[in-house]
């Protein structure tokens, strides 16, 4: 099979021809039809994560078709499913007995610490292939997997909040901005200053109002999400609440967060972040999305153009998510 293959930190992929991996007990061959681009997979690029294993293969967003099943498991060949960042957990530590699994001690991830979605095949632990339907359209629901899922819990972790802010208007905000309307929810998106297409489609997406991040919303929010990976936004998310509002931190990494003044805190204010997903986010999630009619931005790229791919993705343009197309 073909692979895009990191094989050392901060150097392009590589095509390889690779031998597709025998499967243990519990696991799927999965044919993959789609995988989207992630910021993370530029993190993972980048070696700003710890500990990647060289050489791996990227990619958290893969949908595809189960083509093999090893051992006991309730997937059947034929079946559609989709590859997210979370490749398995362990079952027995305080986090995943306490209902927390993205937490565990013990856990893999797709494409940072086991093969991803970025190769013609893809094998995965069966009990955390996400079931997809067979409607679903492979290139359209790839960007869910990450984007759109990290966006949920993202949410989820506001509670009621009425009026959201979101800073970072790029692929889980998108996303989440549909569901948020669907929902009858007020989203103020911020971009980099200056960034028009991006406030332009924030608006098309049903945002009530778009600037920039060093600009102050209508009215105070509810709750705000942050998605992109600038600390200074921290301060100014703050700023952006009312009392008692949470401020969600929704990436893997983010730089230094510069000192701010106590009074942008006080007042209840929280400021939290979220970390991976759990199985029941994805169960919960993709029946939203689909009643939302969510439909995700995507432009696709041959797998051979993954480096293509990322190098639009780091230099912002970008408006949506990229998926590659094996
Ligand atoms: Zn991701
Ligand atoms: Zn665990």
């Amino acid at each position: 099979m073909l692979a895009m293959v990191l094989r050392a930190a901060r150097s392009p992929l590589e095509l390889m021809e690779r031998p597709n991996p025998p499967l243990r007990p519990g696991q799927v061959r999965v044919r993959v039809e789609a995988c989207a681009v992630c910021r993370t997979d530029l993190h993972v690029q980048a070696g700003e994560l710890p500990d990647v294993p060289h050489p791996i293969v990227p990619g958290h967003q893969a949908v595809g078709i189960v083509e093999e099943v090893s051992g006991g498991t309730r997937l059947k060949v034929g079946d559609r499913v989709g590859l997210p960042w979370l490749g398995s957990t362990c079952g027995v530590c305080p986090y995943c007995r306490g209902g927390r699994e993205n937490l565990c001690d013990a856990p893999t991830f797709n494409g940072y610490t086991r093969d991803g979605g970025f190769a013609e095949y893809a094998v995965a632990e069966a009990d955390f292939a996400i079931p997809l339907e067979r409607t679903d359209d492979p290139i359209a629901t790839a960007p869910l997997l990450c984007a759109g899922l990290i966006g949920w819990r993202s949410l989820l972790a506001t509670g009621t909040a009425q009026t959201l802010s979101i800073f970072g208007f790029g692929a889980a905000a998108h996303l989440l901005a549909q569901i948020c309307t669907s929902q009858g929810r007020t989203v103020y998106a911020f971009t980099r200053p200056g960034d028009t297409p991006a406030q332009g489609f924030a608006r098309e997406l049903g945002a009530a109002w778009a600037g920039s991040s060093n600009e102050a919303p209508p009215k105070p929010a509810d709750a705000a999400i942050i998605f992109a990976p600038a600390g200074e936004l921290v301060p100014r998310a703050l700023a952006t609440v009312r009392k008692g509002g949470v401020v969600v931190c929704g990436g893997i990494h983010m730089t230094d967060i510069p000192a701010f003044p106590y009074r942008l805190l006080w007042e209840e204010r929280r400021l939290v972040s979220i970390a991976n997903l759990t199985r029941d986010d994805a169960t919960s999630f993709f029946p939203a999305a689909r009643r939302a009619g969510v439909r995700a931005r995507t432009h696709t790229y041959p797998l051979r153009a993954a480096n293509e791919a990322l190098n639009d993705l780091a230099a912002g343009r970008i408006h949506g998510t990229a998926v590659l197309v094996p």
